[in-house]
C-alpha cells in the first residue's frame, strides 16, 4: 500500500488534515491513501497558481502546445500503468481504461493544436477614425472538480483546453479515484510543466470547493458530477461572479423504430448501456422500442448478454466489473426492486459473480433486463447508474417525442431508424445536448460534449470546448 502527495507549486505536498484511503471496488481492499488538504493550504495552492498564471499567460501558444505535446505522448507512453490505477480505483475492465487513457490523451492532444488557433477580430467601425480589435484572453486560474466514473478523462477535457488557453489549474479529483489523477501530475512534472501551472489537492470536498469559491482569484469552475453539487457550486460562484462549466447528470433515452438496423441497434444498446457497468453521465436510461420490435429487441440483448463475463476487471475477458461502492449497489437494486413492485417484469438478469457481504467490496450488480416500465416508476425518472435496461413500448412519433423529453435532464439521448426524414425530425425534437443517431459511442474530442436543461452550461471538446476559459475583449482605437 502507498502514500501519494498532492501536487502543489511544483512540489509534492503533504496535507495538514489526515489522510483518506482509496479502496478497490472490485476487491474492497485498500489500494493506499492520500492526503486530506486543510482551507488554508488550498487557498495558499490557489495564490502559487495565480503567480504562475502571470507568466503562463504570456507564453506563446505554440510553447503551450508543445508542453502538451509532450504530456499527451507521455500519457501513451504510460496508457497501460495508466490503465491499471483506473482498474484498480475505479473497477472497470483493463480494455476499458486503456481505452479511457486513450480517449483522455486525445484532448490533450486536441488542445495541444486548438492552442494555437485562439484568434480575434478587426471589426469596421462606424467612424472612420477609428477601428475596433477584439481579443481572447484567458479567464485565470479554474478550479477543476472531476468525477469517479472517468477518472482521467474528465481530468483532461478539463486541464488541456485551460492549459491550451492560457490558464493555470487546480484540479480536486474525486475521493474515490485520486490515484489516477495524481498519475496525470506525475506526468505533468516529466513533461516540465513551470511550478504553478496544473496543480492537485485531495481532501474533503466541501471544504475544498467552498475554499475556490471563497477565493476571488479562483475565476473559473469547471465541474463534472451530480446535479445536486453542481446546483451548490453555481449558487455559490454567484458571489463572486465566477464563470462556471457543468456537466451534470443525464437520463438518456435510447429509442428503437421498428426499422432500425439489426443487429447494430443491439450492439448501441450494449455500448451505450455497459461501458463503465453503466456509470456514465451518457448512458441510456430509458429504452422506448416501438410496438412490433419489442420482442425481437429483448431477444436480441438477451442473446448477447449470455456471453458477458463481470467480475475483477484486471482478470483478462471481463466485459463488466462492479459497481463503485455500496451506495451505488443499493441505488441500482432499489430502482430494480421498486419497478418489480409496481408491475415491471424481469426479463433477464444475469449471474452475479462474487458478491462480498456489505460494506467489503466487490459491488457486483448483474447485467439486468426489465419491461412494463411505467412513468411513476423511480427508474423513469432517476438516473439509476447501473447495468439496468429498462424497456418501455411506444406507438407514434409524436407520442415518444413527449415520452423522451419529459425528463430535467437533457445531456444525451439515442436514436435508431434507417428513415432519415424520420431520423432529422427525431433528432431535432429531442431536447437534449448529444444525439447518437444510429451511433451508442458518440464522445469524441472533436465535439461539443454537453447537456440542456438541467444537465448542464458550456460544452467540453473542440473549438468549443475553450471558449469557456476565454474572456472576450475589444480595444476601440482612435487613429
Ligand atoms: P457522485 O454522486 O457521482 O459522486 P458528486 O457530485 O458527489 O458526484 O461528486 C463529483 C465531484 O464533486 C467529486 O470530486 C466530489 O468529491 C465533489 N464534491 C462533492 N460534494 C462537493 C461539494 N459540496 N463541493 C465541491 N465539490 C464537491
Amino acid at each position: 500500500m502507498k502514500h501519494f502527495k498532492n501536487y502543489i507549486n511544483g512540489d509534492w505536498v503533504e496535507g495538514d488534515l489526515g489522510i483518506l484511503s482509496v479502496n478497490n471496488p472490485a476487491t474492497g481492499e485498500v489500494l493506499g491513501t492520500v492526503p486530506k488538504v486543510s482551507s488554508a493550504k488550498v487557498r495558499a495552492a490557489v495564490d502559487d497558481a495565480e503567480l504562475a498564471f502571470r507568466s503562463w499567460s504570456k507564453e506563446t501558444a505554440e510553447t503551450r502546445s508543445n508542453y502538451l505535446r509532450r504530456l499527451y505522448d507521455l500519457m501513451l507512453e504510460n496508457e497501460e500503468d495508466l490503465g491499471r490505477t483506473i482498474t484498480l480505483e475505479q473497477g472497470k475492465p483493463l480494455k476499458e481504461a486503456i481505452g479511457e487513457v486513450r480517449y483522455g490523451a486525445s484532448f490533450v492532444l486536441w488542445y495541444s493544436e486548438e492552442a494555437k488557433r485562439i484568434s480575434g477580430e478587426m471589426i469596421p467601425s462606424s467612424h472612420k477614425n477609428k477601428r475596433i480589435m477584439v481579443l481572447k484572453q484567458p479567464v485565470g486560474v479554474v478550479a477543476a472538480i472531476t468525477p469517479w466514473n472517468f477518472p482521467f478523462a474528465m481530468i483532461t477535457r478539463k486541464i488541456a483546453p485551460a492549459l491550451a488557453a492560457g490558464c493555470t489549474v487546480i484540479v480536486k479529483p474525486a475521493s474515490q479515484t485520486p490515484i489516477s489523477a495524481i498519475k496525470i501530475m506525475e506526468l505533468v512534472e516529466k513533461a516540465g510543466f513551470p511550478q504553478g501551472v496544473v496543480n492537485l489537492v485531495t481532501g474533503e470536498a466541501s471544504s475544498i470547493g467552498k475554499a475556490f469559491l471563497d477565493h476571488k482569484k479562483v475565476k473559473k469552475i469547471t465541474f463534472t458530477g451530480s446535479t445536486e453539487v453542481g446546483k451548490e457550486l453555481y449558487r455559490g460562484a454567484a458571489d463572486t461572479v465566477k464563470r462556471i462549466s457543468l456537466e451534470l447528470g443525464g437520463h438518456a433515452p435510447f429509442i428503437v423504430f421498428d426499422d432500425a438496423k439489426f443487429p447494430d441497434c443491439i450492439q448501441g444498446a450494449l455500448a451505450s448501456k455497459f461501458r463503465n457497468c453503466g456509470q456514465a453521465c451518457i448512458s441510456s436510461n430509458r429504452f422506448y422500442v416501438q410496438r412490433g420490435f419489442h420482442t425481437e429487441f429483448i431477444q436480441g440483448l438477451k442473446a448477447q448478454l449470455k456471453h458477458f463475463h463481470q467480475g475483477n476487471g484486471l482478470t483478462p475477458d471481463i466485459d463488466l466489473g462492479p459497481l463503485i461502492d455500496q451506495n451505488a449497489y443499493d441505488k441500482v437494486s432499489d430502482h430494480v426492486a421498486d419497478a418489480l413492485s409496481k408491475g415491471a417484469v424481469l426479463e433477464y438478469q444475469g449471474e452475479v459473480p462474487d458478491k462480498k457481504p456489505e460494506g467489503s467490496g466487490g459491488y457486483f450488480y448483474p447485467p439486468t433486463i426489465l419491461s412494463g416500465i411505467r412513468r411513476h416508476m423511480k427508474i423513469y425518472r432517476e438516473e439509476t447508474f447501473g447495468p439496468v435496461i429498462p424497456i418501455i413500448e411506444f406507438e407514434g412519433e409524436e407520442e415518444l417525442l413527449t415520452m423522451a423529453n419529459d425528463s430535467d435532464y437533457g445531456l444525451a439521448a439515442y436514436v435508431y431508424t434507417q428513415d432519415l426524414s424520420r431520423a432529422i425530425r427525431i433528432s431535432e425534437g429531442l431536447e437534449y445536448g448529444i444525439i447518437g443517431l444510429n451511433d451508442g459511442a458518440p464522445s469524441t474530442a472533436q465535439a461539443p460534449f454537453g447537456g440542456f436543461k438541467e444537465s448542464g452550461i458550456e460544452r467540453e471538446g473542440g473549438h468549443f470546448g475553450i471558449e469557456p476559459f476565454l474572456e472576450t475583449k475589444y480595444i476601440s482605437i482612435g487613429l
